[in-house]
């Protein structure tokens, strides 16, 4: 259908968690076209290759699912049904399973690219309705070990920070991540910032040398799983100089003395030879946060993704608490969302083991609070299966329907092999998507056909806690319907009442309800404020408000007792599976500048191909000379679990004794350079984010 005249609607960019404002043009054939949001606080019109070249990924719908398909069984092909026969009939098999089985064998699993109104109808149907908490998130994958870190730190999972915070830095910690090409508009800002103020010092921890290493006046190249070693002797040569803040400590944290004692124990010489990083530069890093005013640490998943994930994040908070650097100008710990709207998923409670508006699964109150504002007669206290945990579930046959939502698990779950069997033992598997070419769809059962980024109505929350409402820009394709819809057109079809919302601005108001009273409240924040003022930091109140740059300013923090605590790090041993003859390399896995994911979108755009097409194997010249191996030899990666076949890249930017692989090809793209084949499946065990940064293996000439 072509429409009377073009259009523009400002929106919020599809892909990471830095949010940046963008202004999509809509012609008279439903084309649509993309530029930067001039007005847009966080990016202030500048967008990077992915969000620029956004629209040729929207506007590319050949690979789009068009209606919703059924199999008869295992043995038929997917054939197309109507949007009533799939519901009904789903409604069907999981009411079964459920009567049989009990409400813990079906299980949901979703997306930190879902909208906040979709998080939160899916979690309202799950928790409140089908009585399980088995919905997760692939923010298990990325976010869970920070979560989990500013929970027991400060209280709550509440980012202290803003943006703005970044113009009034003068040191910058930036540990296991690669902002340069996962978040660039936030580190262009940095680097702005630093050409501006030259003084201003960027510390780097990666075991690659990175693109965000460029311009570092100090990169820090630890073995992978060491960290916290590294961190605690960052910790220890400020303690010893009394470069810390005992007032801070004093007045506004505890645990304090556990902590420094597991701190001092380990000898500055030894956490050096354990880290392999030199004494000089751990001095050097200290003393730039000892002379620094405004003090940010910045990470992601190369702190996250590990089986001692949360005590990385207590190790890198650490940092920030002694100094007392938080809740004040340019200091804080920040850590930085992948996806566009993990921080969101949260607000709601979309995890196996949290409840909505950041409430606790495990306080009765919380649980009676949010089945009395349902309407039901209460909420399991049982957590849900976290991701890996609904493989393992899936495995022994205790969880016998999963719903796979807006995510492309055969890709991004580790141990691709096992997942690939797990699914195929389920009854019955949904999967719910845009695109044809998500890998998870050889395993569906049902397949229905969601609407894209600029197809629905709905909010995200960014990295700092902003919140932003993107318009619907056109209709969806075909039979496509937005995420929300699908969800409610199911809790209908199952007899639920409480989804007979009108709109999306119903669904976000319910929400925004639920969140009043708490440290998270946004009752002061309506779709009609967002519309005509523009995005909000929460916690907006009330009306009045107009949100929150910054938390904790008073140094009060979430805890009961309202202190910061600290937490003994004693036992930093890398817990990760053990290298061993036939496989003594560690693998490391991440992302490439112009790719999303699973590349189900920016694999469409030719543009975004140009600048690495094709996956390759990272190997210090070291380890490529004693096996053999030459630039661009075909390689066998192997690990305990499978294998990849990729091109070698020889490289002394990563470690010597690490390599590295993309994480974002899949058997659909290419059969042999699936990273996810060779992950370890061991996770963390407070946080239960996988080991992504660290599987044993060996790589050989093809
Ligand atoms: Fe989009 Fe992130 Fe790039 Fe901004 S930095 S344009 S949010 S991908």
């Amino acid at each position: 259908m072509t429409i009377a005249r073009e259009e523009s609607f400002k929106t919020t960019c599809s892909y990471c968690g830095v949010g940046c404002g963008i202004v999509v043009k809509r012609d008279r054939r439903n084309n649509v076209t993309v530029e930067g949001d001039k007005d847009h606080p966080v990016n202030k019109g500048m967008l990077c290759s992915k969000g620029m070249n956004l629209h040729y990924a929207m506007n590319d719908h050949s690979d789009r699912l068009f209606y919703p398909e059924m199999r008869r069984s295992r043995n038929h092909p997917l054939e197309r049904v109507t949007w009533d026969d799939a519901l009904k009939r789903t409604a069907a098999v999981f009411s079964t399973i459920i009567q049989k089985h009990g409400p813990d064998a079906v299980g949901f699993y979703v997306s930190g690219q879902c909208l906040t109104e979709e998080y939160y109808v899916v979690n309202k149907l799950v928790k409140g309705f089908l009585g399980t908490n088995n919905i997760d998130t692939n923010s298990r994958l990325c976010m869970s070990s920070a979560v989990a870190g500013y929970t027991n730190m400060l209280g709550e999972d509440a980012v202290p920070v803003a943006y703005e915070d970044i113009e009034l830095a003068d040191c910058f910690l930036i540990a296991g991540a690669n902002p340069a090409w996962c978040h660039p508009i936030l580190f262009r800002r940095i680097e702005a910032h630093k050409q501006r103020n030259p003084d201003v010092k960027l510390i780097v921890v990666d075991p690659r040398k990175t693109q965000t290493c460029t311009g570092a006046d100090l990169h820090l190249q630890p073995l992978p799983g060491t960290d916290i070693y590294l961190y605690n002797a960052i910790a220890r040569v400020l303690i010893e100089n009394g470069d810390v803040d005992y007032t801070f400590i004093h007045n506004h944290t505890e645990d304090y003395e556990r902590y420094r004692a597991s701190v001092v124990a380990v000898p500055l010489a030894d956490a050096a030879r354990i880290c392999a990083v030199p004494e000089e530069d751990i001095r050097m890093a200290a003393a730039y946060i000892a002379a620094a005013k405004g003090f940010l640490t910045l990470w992601a998943m190369g702190l996250n993704q590990s089986v001692v994930g949360v005590h990385k994040n207590f190790a890198l908070i650490s940092l920030n608490l002694i100094t007392g650097h938080i809740g004040k100008p340019g200091s804080g710990p920040f850590s930085l969302t992948g996806q566009p709207n993990a921080m969101g998923g949260r607000e709601v409670g979309g995890l196996a083991t949290m409840l909505a508006a950041h409430r606790s699964l495990q306080n009765p109150v919380h649980r009676r609070e949010v089945a009395d504002f349902w309407g039901v007669p209460g909420i399991s206290e049982k957590p849900g299966y976290t991701a890996t945990q609904m493989v393992e579930a899936l495995e022994r046959g205790e969880l016998k329907a999963i719903w796979i939502m807006c995510t492309n698990p055969l890709v991004s779950l580790p141990d691709l092999r096992r997942v690939e069997k797990a699914l195929g033992n389920a009854r019955f598997v949904v999967v719910q998507d845009i695109s044809r070419k998500s890998d998870t769809l050889s395993f569906a059962d049902l397949v229905l056909p969601a609407a894209g980024h600029f197809e629905k109505e709905g909010t995200m929350t960014n990295s700092e806690r902003r919140i932003s409402h993107l318009s619907k820009v056109v209709e969806p394709p075909g039979e496509a319907l937005a995420d929300a819809e699908i969800v409610c057109r199911f809790a209908r079809a199952m007899g639920f009442h409480g989804f007979e919302y009108t709109s999306p601005a119903a669904i976000y108001d319910e929400h925004a309800r639920l969140t009043r009273g708490t440290n998270i409240d946004i009752s002061g924040l309506s779709y009609e404020r967002l519309k005509t003022e523009g995005t909000f930091q929460w916690p907006v109140k009330d009306i009045s408000s107009s949100g929150t740059a910054r938390l904790f300013t008073d140094h009060r923090f979430y805890t009961p007792s309202q202190k910061a605590r600290f937490f003994p790090l004693d036992k930093p041993a890398n817990q990760s599976e053990p290298l061993t003859a036939d496989f003594p390399l560690i693998l490391t896995t991440g992302r490439i500048r112009d790719q999303w994911h699973t590349m189900t979108k920016t694999g469409k755009v030719s543009r975004l191909r140009q600048h690495i097409d094709k996956p390759f194997l990272e190997i210090h010249p070291d380890d490529a000379a004693a096996r053999d191996i030459q630039e661009g030899t075909v390689v066998t990666i192997r690990s305990a679990r499978g294998d990849v076949r990729v091109r070698a890249k020889i490289t002394d930017e990563i470690k010597q004794g690490v390599v590295f692989l993309p994480m974002h090809w899949g058997k659909a793209t290419t059969d042999l350079a699936r990273a996810n084949n060779l992950t370890s499946t061991l996770v963390d065990p407070i946080s239960k984010e996988p080991d992504f940064k660290f599987s044993a293996v060996e790589v050989t000439p093809y």
